[in-house]
C-alpha cells in the first residue's frame, strides 16, 4: 500500500510505512527513486490542502503498482459512426 506525500515542490508516492504525513525535516523514499525532505509547508491538515503538482514518475510507478491504467488523451467520438455503407451512387 502506498500514500501520497508532498515534499520539495511535488506530491510524491511512498510506501505506507508511516500513515498520515511525516514530520517536517523527515526524508522518505519516494517511488520515483528520490528521497525528498518534508518541509514545514508539506505538513497536511484539513485547512491546508496540498497544492503542489503530482510527481509524474511517482504517478507512473503508483499506477503500475496498483494496476491502474495510464490516463489517455481524449480521442473523441468513434469514426465507426460515420459509416459509408448506406450511401451509394446510381450512375448512367
Ligand atoms: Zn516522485
Amino acid at each position: 500500500m502506498y500514500v501520497w506525500q508532498q515534499a520539495e515542490g511535488q506530491r510524491h508516492a511512498r510506501a505506507a510505512v508511516h500513515f498520515g504525513s511525516l514530520d517536517a525535516g523527515a526524508t522518505f523514499a519516494a517511488l520515483c527513486g528520490s528521497e525528498p525532505t518534508v518541509g514545514e509547508n508539506d505538513i497536511h491538515s484539513p485547512g491546508k490542502p496540498w497544492l503542489d503538482p503530482t510527481c509524474p514518475s511517482c504517478d507512473t510507478a503508483f499506477r503500475r503498482a496498483l494496476g491502474i491504467p495510464e490516463p489517455r488523451p481524449d480521442t473523441g467520438p468513434s469514426r465507426k459512426a460515420l459509416s459509408k455503407a448506406a450511401f451509394s451512387k446510381v450512375q448512367g
